[in-house]
């Protein structure tokens, strides 16, 4: 080999174990913080938010820290793995979704040893679970294809409403058609922003609380989500609002022990994860 060559491979290889020391490092980072709860602070959800929003890496990077950091708090010898330079994070997310503390001395050998399309060959004969991965993929201007797994009774039902569907249209509906109606249909009936905008503003005379403490009426729910959005009303002290729109609750500003009422002006909707962080202290709510 002449001298350029030489020196450029070694450059490379050099890097590339600077490159897999770091990842180990971020690795071991991310999950001090969230041992340490630092997440919440951070107006972040956890690992993935933290790695994609602020530390900008891909979704799929992210999603790998997520992924591993998960399997080695179960799984600590995945982690030593990393960190010891055994495997790169690349392979460790690959047995990641299967590892247990009794099967994890066979799959980290394996994941050392095997080219990593075998590997993930062999990963997907033992998790049947392993789902091919959703996508929305654009494919032209306010077009996008729709990618999902669906299980047998998912697909005659789909069948069935084609039919049901192209009674209705006068024409021959297709499954696009068929998802368009029930995902609109579906989103009118359960939307608790939709419910809300539905419903009827409350009457003064309903502004009372009701006799029994701490249940809240509908009406005072779809005035709270017209008021806020059905959202996490917790706003960070960088101004940014919480996105969460899942796993939300209601909480009472005064506590309903203190005398706290199920009015609108005493809740507010929190996010899981807020509202644990506020009673715990650890943030306090924007008036
Ligand atoms: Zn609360
Ligand atoms: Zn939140």
């Amino acid at each position: 080999m002449n001298n350029l060559t030489l020196q450029l491979d070694n450059k490379a290889k050099a890097l590339a174990a600077d490159y897999l020391r770091t990842e180990a490092a971020l690795l071991c980072v991310l999950m001090e913080m969230r041992r340490n709860r630092v997440f919440p602070e951070l107006n972040c959800s956890g690992i993935f938010e933290y790695c994609e929003r602020v530390l900008k890496l891909s979704k799929a990077q992210s999603y790998y820290f997520k992924s591993v950091a998960d399997t080695s708090e179960k799984v600590p010898q995945l982690k030593q793995a990393v960190t010891q330079g055994d495997l790169s994070l690349s392979q460790a997310r690959r047995i990641a979704p299967i590892l247990t503390p009794e099967n994890q001395q066979h799959w980290i050998e394996k994941a050392k040893t095997l080219p990593q399309a075998a590997l993930e060959k062999e990963v997907a004969a033992v998790n049947p679970n392993a789902h091919p991965k959703e996508k929305i993929k654009p494919v032209a201007e306010k077009l996008s294809e729709l990618k999902v797994p669906i299980d047998d009774e998912t697909e005659s039902n789909l069948l069935a409403l084609k039919d049901i569907l192209s009674q209705k249209l006068g024409r021959n509906a297709t499954l696009s058609d068929v998802i368009a109606f029930v995902a609109k249909v579906t989103r009118e009936k359960f939307d608790p922003t939709e419910k809300a905008k539905r419903a009827k503003t409350i009457s003064s005379g309903n502004k009372q609380p009701p006799k029994v403490a701490g249940t809240i009426r509908a009406a005072v729910r779809h005035e709270i989500i017209k008021r806020n959005g059905n959202q996490c009303a917790y706003v960070g002290s960088d101004g940014r609002r919480c996105s969460q729109r899942q796993w939300l609750h209601y909480h009472h500003r005064t506590p309903v022990a203190k005398g706290g009422a199920s009015t609108v002006d005493n809740l507010q909707i929190l996010c899981s994860m807020h509202h644990a962080a506020h009673h715990d202290g650890r943030i306090t709510l924007n008036a």
